[in-house]
Parts: structure tokens; C-alpha cells; sequence
């Protein structure tokens, strides 16, 4: 059966007593209200490890004031059960004001590559998550974390902390987990009403159409956005924040698209705003 853990203390001091039994850890740090995109990163790591902490926190330092922080859906009872039956042993839920205490003053930031992307539109996000994150690291102890690629900005900005940083764990990034009609799942996807959820399946098939133009042999970046471009243009509803190739060596953008190239999406449906990407 699954321990919930809400205090820092007792969470260091089980982390240590795995590590003193000499059993590895996995980590899956999540912000809650979990998918099957969750539970596949829970499910590798019970199968990778003796012992898989859950970490659920939503970090309001990678919200800025305007967004949804407030609003972010929770349901801690069924993300328990959810996280139990994936195989994880704790489920840590520390509260804000334990992370971040009144004088509260370091962060972490990969500088340059938290600029691009995401970091356009949401500016103090990637500081907020690689914080949240080595902090998550320093209390758990993990030998492995597990990251989704639906979020390949954030997964190739950890990485890179981690290799900055020496840090003493390994990061396994996971396959996008898709609804049936290719929408990649998010917590966020429940904000979308019916006619939003039905647009929402352009932002994937924009990425198809991009990947089949690749595969029939085009080379050309901007040729393969324009048919993306295209495809998303197919509804009123869905207002493009950028569509991007770049390399996964340096987030940079790209000319051609090649092996090591990530063609990234993010779109507005009304007030919600969406992620997705194709990783060559
Ligand atoms: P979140 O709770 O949205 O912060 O996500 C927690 C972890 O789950 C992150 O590593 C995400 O990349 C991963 N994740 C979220 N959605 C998916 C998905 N559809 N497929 C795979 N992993 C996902």
C-alpha cells in the first residue's frame, strides 16, 4: 500500500533509510491530477527500481501571477489510488509554505535555453521547474528520474542541470502518452470544452503532417512547419504562441530537420495553452 509523506523531514530521513538498505529509488515528480502520461512514468520507474517516490506539488514558482496556479485541477484521493496501483511506494505532497519558507532565496536556472521556447511566453517557468526540481532531488535522493517527452523543453533543460550541476541521478525521459484521436494528454486538456477538445487534435496532426513530409523525404525546416502551420490553421479556435524546429543540442532553430531536431508547438485554445512537439 502507498504511504503518503508531507513533511520534508520525514521524507529525507525514509529517502535516506532506502539508501541505507541499499535500495534504488525512483522519482516521478508530477504537479497532480494524474493521466496514463503519469502513470507510464510511474510504471517504468516500480519497474526499474526498488522503491518509486511520487512527488505531487504544484509549484507555484513556475506560475506567473496571470496564470492558472489557483485553478489547477487537484484530486489528491484519486491520484492516490492512481499512484498506488502504478506501483509507486510514497506519494509526497509538501506545502508551499515548507518549500518555500518566508525568506526563501535560491534558484536554479539553465541560463539561455529557459528563454526559448516556452520560456518566451512564460518567462520564469523553466527557473521555477529546475529549482523545484534539484530541490525535489536533494530531499528524495533518487538514482533515476522520470520525465515526459510531451514536455521536451523541460526534459532536455533538466537534463542539462543535472550534467551542469554533476548531480548524482540518472534522467529517463518517456514516450508521449496520446488520447485516442493523438491529443497528447495534460491535467489542462479538462479546460477545454467540447468544441476546443475537438480542435485541440490539430496541434498533433499539425505534427504528422510535418513528420509525413519528413518521412517522403524534406528536408527543409520551414517546409515542414508550413504544413504543421497549415493544419492548425484548419480552426479559427486555435491561436498559434509559436511552432518552432530547433536542435536538441542547443534549442536553436534549425534549417533542416534531421535526427536530433525537435519541431515544438505550443497553442492557445481560449485561455488554454497546450504543448506538443515531435521529437526526429
Ligand atoms: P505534470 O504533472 O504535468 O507536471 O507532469 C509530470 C510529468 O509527467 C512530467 O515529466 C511530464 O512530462 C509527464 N507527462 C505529462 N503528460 C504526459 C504525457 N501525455 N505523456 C507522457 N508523460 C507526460
Amino acid at each position: 500500500m502507498i504511504q503518503r509523506i508531507s513533511t520534508i523531514e520525514e521524507m529525507k530521513a525514509v529517502a535516506a533509510g532506502l539508501r541505507r538498505d541499499g535500495k534504488s529509488i525512483g522519482l516521478v515528480p508530477t504537479m497532480g491530477y494524474f493521466h496514463e502520461g503519469h502513470t507510464s512514468l510511474m510504471r517504468r520507474s516500480a519497474a526499474d527500481n526498488d522503491d518509486t517516490i511520487v512527488t505531487l506539488f504544484v509549484n507555484p514558482t513556475q506560475f506567473s501571477p496571470c496564470e492558472d496556479l489557483e485553478k489547477y485541477p487537484r484530486n489528491l484521493e484519486r491520484d492516490t489510488a492512481m499512484a498506488d496501483e502504478a506501483g509507486a511506494s510514497f506519494l509526497f505532497t509538501p506545502d508551499n509554505a515548507s518549500m518555500y519558507p518566508a525568506g526563501y532565496k535560491t534558484y536554479v536556472t539553465v541560463e539561455g535555453w529557459s528563454s526559448r521556447l516556452c520560456g518566451i511566453s512564460r518567462p520564469i517557468h523553466f527557473r521555477g521547474v529546475t529549482t523545484v526540481c534539484a530541490k525535489l532531488f536533494n530531499i528524495c535522493a533518487p538514482d533515476r528520474a522520470y520525465f515526459g517527452m510531451k514536455d521536451a523543453q523541460q526534459l532536455l533543460i533538466i537534463k542539462k542541470m543535472v550534467r551542469d550541476l554533476n548531480m548524482n541521478l540518472e534522467i529517463v525521459a518517456m514516450p508521449t502518452v496520446r488520447e485516442s484521436d493523438g491529443l497528447a494528454m495534460s491535467s489542462r486538456n479538462v479546460y477545454l470544452n467540447p468544441e476546443q477538445r475537438k480542435a485541440a487534435t490539430l496541434i498533433s496532426a499539425g505534427l504528422t503532417e510535418a513528420k509525413k513530409l519528413v518521412e517522403a523525404g524534406e528536408k527543409r525546416a520551414e517546409k515542414a512547419l508550413e504544413a504543421a502551420r497549415a493544419k492548425l490553421a484548419e480552426s479559427p479556435l486555435i491561436k498559434i504562441d509559436y511552432l518552432e524546429a530547433v536542435s536538441e543540442d542547443t534549442l536553436e532553430p534549425t534549417q533542416t530537420v534531421e535526427p536530433g531536431t525537435l519541431i515544438a508547438v505550443a497553442a492557445y485554445l481560449g485561455s488554454t495553452r497546450l504543448i506538443d512537439n515531435l521529437s526526429f
